[in-house]
């Protein structure tokens, strides 16, 4: 079961891939035909997921020649990787299901912000109105302690927030994405979870910030995605915190 599910990872991340691909174009659907990004061709089955492509095609669009990044791929074995560990840690169980489709949100949130620079409120109002209906159903978030984890670790995303806008006329240019990032992973790590993730998530965030100051300049601060940090925080808190599920 354990290969089973990570195979569906993989299959689940090729599809986040179209949706990382289309979402930031305004476009929502998972509609036929998924197109070559650079010729426009329209991909046969076998090219689609980027695995398939690379082992089929040698990663190149057959139309164009185009080689596809290897990140479509990295996108596909993360996703199968998340799926496994979050087999290992909770089994086949309504907790699984529940955390592979957070996980999967998780995906498209930090695709599209690595890329763009966005949280797409069209990807976070739906996963909190979600993340908050399914705390009452999933083991260890009931009793309100998804929305108290939500609470809290949104709450203080958005003082983090208004202070950088009053004192610091946003020099670190937090967004309210952000905030709303945060409530959304509050609301699925619940109140004790979300310490942990607030902690592994700003040590993260803290650790790219020097590494990006040290090595890059330091105007790369201003630019840097705080998203990535907190869904890796999240996804790390999910799979070893003993207080989550
Ligand atoms: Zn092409």
């Amino acid at each position: 079961m354990l290969v089973a599910w990570a195979i569906a990872g993989l299959a689940v991340g090729a599809v986040l891939n179209i949706l990382v691909a289309r979402l930031p174009r305004r476009r929502f659907s998972f509609g036929w035909p998924v197109r070559c990004r650079y010729c426009r061709a329209p991909l046969a089955l076998s090219e689609v997921p980027a695995l398939a492509s690379y082992l089929f095609h040698g990663g190149k669009c057959t139309a164009c020649g185009h080689r596809i990044g290897p990140r479509y791929l990295l996108v596909e074995i993360a996703t199968g990787a998340l799926f496994a560990g979050l087999y290992l840690r909770f089994g086949m169980s309504w907790p699984l299901l529940v955390y592979s489709l957070y996980a999967s949100i998780f995906v498209i949130i930090t695709m599209i912000d690595l890329e763009h620079r966005l949280i797409l409120n069209v990807v976070t109002y739906p996963s909190i109105l979600l993340g908050a209906a399914l705390s009452f159903v999933t083991p260890g978030l009931e009793g309100g302690q998804g929305l108290l984890g939500g609470l809290f670790y949104g709450g203080l995303f958005l003082l983090f927030y208004l202070g950088a806008v009053l004192f610091y006329r946003n020099a670190v240019a937090l967004g309210l994405g952000d905030v709303k990032l945060a409530l959304f992973i509050g609301l699925v790590t619940g109140l004790r979870g979300a310490f942990i993730a607030t902690l592994l998530g700003t040590l993260i965030g803290a650790a790219i910030g020097i590494w990006l100051m040290l090595f890059r300049g330091k105007s790369s601060q201003a630019t840097m995605p705080y998203g990535p940090s907190l869904t890796l925080g999240a996804a790390v808190t999910i799979l070893w915190s003993p207080w989550v599920g």
